[in-house]
Order: C-alpha cells, then structure tokens, then sequence
C-alpha cells in the first residue's frame, strides 16, 4: 500500500471536486462522482483532467449476446 489514508483525504477529483478512492489493484484513483480514473506513477496520484481516463460502465448489450 503506497498511498496513505491521510493523502487520499486531502485528494480531489480536479474536474467536480468529489473525492476519490483507490481502485481494489491499487493502480489508479477513482472519482466517485464523475468516475473518472487517475494514474498512480511512480506512487504518486496523477491529479490531472487530461491524464484521467473515464471508466465506462460495463455493457452487457456488446459482449454475451452471441454465444
Ligand atoms: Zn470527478
């Protein structure tokens, strides 16, 4: 665990200012409002629009149709 309670506290989404939580992998920061996911380089959170990605939420429409 690389990231502190403490930092996460003080963190915010830079786009609605809602908080974000560490993904389960550790690997990036989720907003919880906007879902927008940052990178975590070199253990430091990537705070930054243009480096977030926006997680899509999973399409069941795409993937299981066929079988
Ligand atoms: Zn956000």
């Amino acid at each position: 665990m690389a990231l502190s309670e403490d930092l996460l506290e003080i963190l915010a989404c830079p786009a609605c200012k809602a908080k974000v939580e560490l993904k389960p992998d550790g690997t990036a920061l989720k907003c919880v409002e906007c879902k927008r996911v940052y990178p975590i380089r070199d253990d430091i959170p990537v705070m930054l629009i243009d480096e977030a990605t926006i997680e899509e939420p999973a399409q069941d429409e795409e993937r299981g149709r066929n079988r």
